[in-house]
């Protein structure tokens, strides 16, 4: 099995890591420096990014993260998880810094104050023909993509289409938290590329 960590300084640990271990993976919760060395693949969770970066300062374990990153090690981040991968947020909070990698521009809290959670089923054909239940909570969206990001998946709003589920290479990050939903394709998807990295 791959020993993928689960960044736990605040967020739905525990969610991602049940998900994880239903796809076939050992799932450890990362809090220390040290154990950054001892994953093959990270997920970012679902929460709040200003939070997650901060916590991620004071407990010494951005650097390290950057560093894997850097060096190609394979992450999954989920809304807050997305943004935390971003290479560029808009309308971040002052200050706030993202751990980056993903050549994208995100946009926080994108879907406004009015639409603070909704559900919609999409299609991603790297999934499979079923649809996957996408469950949004003061969801990012991702507002420009650079040139070896592939868009999984789109939300049509406004007259546009904002992509909410994204590839590049062994990156990937969703605007939703399919760790919720007891559908683990999305960690299934994950674990494989894990696997074969
Ligand atoms: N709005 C949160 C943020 O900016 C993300 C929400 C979530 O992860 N469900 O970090």
């Amino acid at each position: 099995h791959p020993t993928i960590g689960v960044l736990a300084v605040q967020g739905d640990v525990r969610e991602h890591v049940r998900a994880l271990e239903s796809a076939g993976a050992t799932a450890i919760p990362v809090r220390r420096p040290s154990e950054v060395a001892a994953i093959d693949g990270l997920v970012i969770p679902g929460g709040e990014s200003t939070t997650m970066d901060k916590l991620c300062r004071i407990f010494e374990l951005r650097d390290p993260l950057v560093e894997r990153l850097h060096a190609g090690l394979p992450a999954y981040g989920s809304c807050a998880g997305m943004i935390m991968l971003a290479e560029r947020i808009l309308d971040g909070h002052r200050d706030q810094q993202t751990l980056g990698g993903l050549d994208i521009t995100v946009r926080r809290n994108a879907f406004g104050r009015q639409v603070d959670s909704f559900e919609e089923d999409l299609r991603i054909r790297e999934l499979g023909p079923e649809p996957v239940r996408a469950v949004f909570i003061r969801a990012p969206w991702v507002e420009e993509v650079g040139e070896g990001v592939q868009v999984l998946a789109s939300v049509h709003v406004g007259g546009a289409d904002h992509p909410v589920a994204v590839r590049q290479g062994n990156l990937v990050a969703t605007s939703f938290h399919p760790e919720v939903t007891g559908d683990h394709r999305f960690h299934q998807l994950f674990v494989d590329i894990v696997r074969h990295a």
